[in-house]
């Protein structure tokens, strides 16, 4: 099963993924993660992305599906679920051609709607690991230990991407960017709205039912 899964930053991606992982058997493919592995790797790709994030530049889109198409490629039979790509029209159509070339497709794009006050609520609560990138919540997601990761005892921090300014620039860019691709998959695939203002194990039910018909059909 190839799964794409949108939603404006704080949608609540991460963790779906991780039930839809749980549940299916499939991969997630995280392009944050996949671009941090290149980079820490070495890798020949990583450098380059490295070169235009030094730059304070957005990694062109060809590299990011590059990236992107080897981790399709080297993923199980049982398929993956993509999180926070395809990020911009061009990259879910150069995806779409790839994935054509050997007779595959997208079967099912989901798009976890939401509130935009219930983001910037979510988002600015977010504590994160820089060790191993664990996120906890200060509300709903506390740590064992207040501001302590659970897995590595590392003192946990807000990453810059969630303090409320920059979230609310970073809903801002998913509108202008990311938006479109819902309705590119709206005239290519059939695209599943997913109510996400819920809490999660309610979007996660909503998100199975849609996935259990597809499995069966
Ligand atoms: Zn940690």
């Amino acid at each position: 099963m190839r799964i794409v899964l949108l939603g404006a930053p704080g949608a609540g991606k991460g963790t779906q993924c991780k039930r839809i992982v749980a549940k299916y058997g499939v991969v997630h493919l995280s392009s944050g993660d996949i671009l941090r592995q290149e980079r820490a790797a070495g890798t020949e790709l990583g450098k380059k992305a490295q070169s235009y994030m030094d730059s304070g530049g957005l990694v062109p889109d060809n590299l990011i599906v590059e990236m992107m198409v080897g981790a399709i490629n080297k993923a199980s039979q049982k398929g993956f679920v993509l999180d926070g790509f395809p990020r911009t029209v061009n990259q879910a159509a150069e995806l779409d051609k790839l994935l054509g070339r050997n007779g595959k497709k997208i079967d099912a794009v989901l798009n976890l709607e939401i509130n935009e006050q219930v983001v910037v609520k979510r988002m600015s609560g977010r504590r994160s690991c820089s060790k191993c990138g664990a996120v906890y919540h200060i509300e709903n997601l506390k740590p064992k230990t207040d501001g302590i990761c659970d897995h590595d005892g590392t003192k946990l921090v807000q990453r810059p991407d969630d303090n409320p300014d920059v979230v609310t620039n970073r809903l801002k860019t998913y509108h202008q960017q990311t938006r479109p691709v819902v309705d590119y998959y709206k005239n290519n695939n059939a695209v599943c709205n997913i109510n996400a203002n819920e809490d999660a194990d309610k979007v996660s039910t909503l998100m199975f039912k849609k996935l259990d018909a597809l499995v069966l059909a």
